[in-house]
């Protein structure tokens, strides 16, 4: 039989999995890449002996025990890849020395919220309840949701009928409305800050503690391109083949049917399937020519929240944290008084120290950096002016430093590196929407969306990556592309095969 050709438009990690799961199936498939290495937002970059990590905080599916663990084995992520399992999720610090410690231990976590807030026993014990039940959630990964049958939904219906009680509960509360049920001041203050994301569902952080209980939700040594590299080595071991600097700027489309792609530089590409793992409004909006969008789809791209586009300032210091636990994913801390930043009033930062990776900065220095939440449209307009544009991130630079130097003294006088990266960095070297960092925001509206990988009216196209699996994240990008090609198969009549290297 004559193998079908498969091009992907995007080499993320939901570009590069399509890819592997692709090749594993038989197809010929050729990814084109606007930028010069893989990854897309799973990436890292090094400045003056350091090496800044851009992603990975935790990785679900990083331990044995949970059934992503195989996928990422599939994908040759995890073999020789050694995982730091955090001890602490996060530190909330408060005024007067206290602390809110988000341990990923639930009996230690329990115990110290009850020291904390003794009088909250009862609401503590409801979230730590909670918690101890979602660690016996296992993610169906097996079949690509959109070939579920009957059956399938029976069979998933009994798996995960102890946690549709607890889902149904906590999808729908935010973490902000959780916390007013503290009478304790502190924690009401502190517990909405360990996820700040608007209506931010309880139900996600639930999960993610549970997996990081299960120490199934852990940070690659190495860090994330590191990580992206493995997948790409995966691939092109499959015999896929990767072009880099190729961005496509158009979807060959004819009588409705996806036949190629047309790159910048002109070249036309051509192939049974095209599939776009690339930013969803480019893809929709721009590469098709907005010719394939229904009421629905408009819908989300005019009226769903999506993830905030970042400034990531990285600084390179000589001197580690011992006062800091080894291993925690991040720390926030009050101002002693309010600052602005690009337009926007902090009274606290959060901050997160690498000491746990030594492969990321020479012996007895760390990495640390800060990631604040801004808007797309300020730093759009002052890109306008390279003068300006270039002030603002160097002033930026020295409030971080300055604001790190009186929680750390003496910090400022060790930085020997400093970076930062703008929503522009991220437009530029991802092409993601308005530079969000994960797509589609995950709220107790959204949790649980379902988007189609199809466009309506679009024959031989799919859509995969965090633009069509809402809360994204990499595991969410990698799932997408597996399922892809399963989906595919079952159209080509073919049984889906993987492979563990
Ligand atoms: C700071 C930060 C921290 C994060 N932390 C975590 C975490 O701890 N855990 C987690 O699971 N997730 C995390 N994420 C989110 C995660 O990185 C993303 O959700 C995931 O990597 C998205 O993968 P993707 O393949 O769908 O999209 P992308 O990574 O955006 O990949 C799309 C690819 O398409 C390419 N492309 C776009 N347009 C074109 C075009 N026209 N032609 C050719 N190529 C094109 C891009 O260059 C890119 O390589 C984090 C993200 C950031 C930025």
């Amino acid at each position: 039989m004559e193998q079908k050709s498969i091009i992907i438009i995007g080499a993320g990690i939901a570009g590069l999995s399509a890819g592997c799961y692709g090749q594993m199936n038989g197809y010929s498939t050729q990814i084109f890449e606007l930028h010069d290495k893989p990854g897309g937002l799973c990436t890292s970059w090094k400045r003056k002996g350091y090496t800044i990590d851009g992603c990975l905080h935790w990785l679900v599916g990083s331990g044995l025990g949970i059934s992503l663990y195989r996928i990422w084995e599939e994908l040759g992520a995890m073999q020789g890849r050694r995982m730091i399992n955090h001890e602490e999720f996060m530190r909330v610090e408060g005024e007067g020395g206290k602390v809110f410690i988000v341990y990923t231990d639930i009996d230690r976590l329990e115990q110290h919220m009850k020291e904390l807030a003794p009088q909250d026993k009862g609401v503590i014990e409801e979230f730590t309840e909670a918690l101890r039940i979602c660690t016996r959630f296992d993610m169906p990964v097996e079949k690509a949701p959109e070939l579920y049958g009957p059956v399938d939904g029976l069979k998933m219906l009994f798996k995960m009928f102890p946690l549709l009680r607890i889902m149904r509960k906590w999808k729908r509360i935010s973490i902000q409305d959780f916390a007013k049920r503290f009478t304790d001041p502190f924690l009401r203050e502190v517990f909405p800050l360990t996820f700040n994301l608007p209506d931010f569902p309880m139900i996600a952080m639930l999960m993610t503690l549970a997996w990081m209980h299960r120490k199934s939700a852990g940070y690659p040594i190495g860090g994330s391109l590191e990580f992206s590299r493995a997948i790409e080595r995966r691939y092109l071991n499959l015999g896929g083949e990767i072009h880099y600097r190729s961005r496509a700027k158009k979807i060959l489309v004819e009588d409705d049917r996806a036949i190629g792609i047309q790159l910048e530089d002109g070249s036309e590409h051509r192939a049974d399937i095209i599939i776009s793992a690339a930013d969803g409004h480019s893809t929709i909006f721009d590469m098709l020519g907005r010719k394939y969008v229904n009421a629905k789809i408009q819908d989300y791209y005019d009226n769903l929240p999506i993830f905030p586009p970042l400034i990531h300032v990285a600084l390179g210091v000589a001197r580690l944290f011992d006062e800091l636990p080894h291993s925690v994913v991040g720390i926030n801390f009050p101002l002693d008084e309010p600052v602005t930043i690009a337009g926007k009033e902090l009274r606290r930062l959060g901050m997160h120290t690498y000491d746990f990776d030594p492969t990321l900065a020479p012996a007895g220095k760390t990495v640390i950096k800060v990631m604040l939440p801004s808007d797309y449209a300020y730093w759009k307009s002052l890109r306008e002016d390279p003068d300006r544009y270039k002030a603002e991130k160097e002033q930026i630079t020295n409030k971080v430093i300055a604001l790190l130097d009186k929680r750390f003294p003496g910090l400022a006088a060790q930085v020997e590196m400093r970076d930062v990266a703008t929503p522009i960095t991220y437009e530029r070297y991802t092409g993601n929407w308005k530079s969000s960092y994960e797509g589609w925001l995950i709220t107790t509206k959204t949790f649980g969306m379902r988007m189609s990988k199809t466009l309506p009216g679009l024959k031989n196209f799919y859509m995969i990556g965090q633009w069509v699996e809402p809360g994204g994240g990499v595991p969410a990008a990698a799932m997408s592309g597996r399922n892809v090609v399963q989906i595919i198969c079952k159209r080509d009549k073919k049984a889906f095969v993987t492979v563990i290297p």
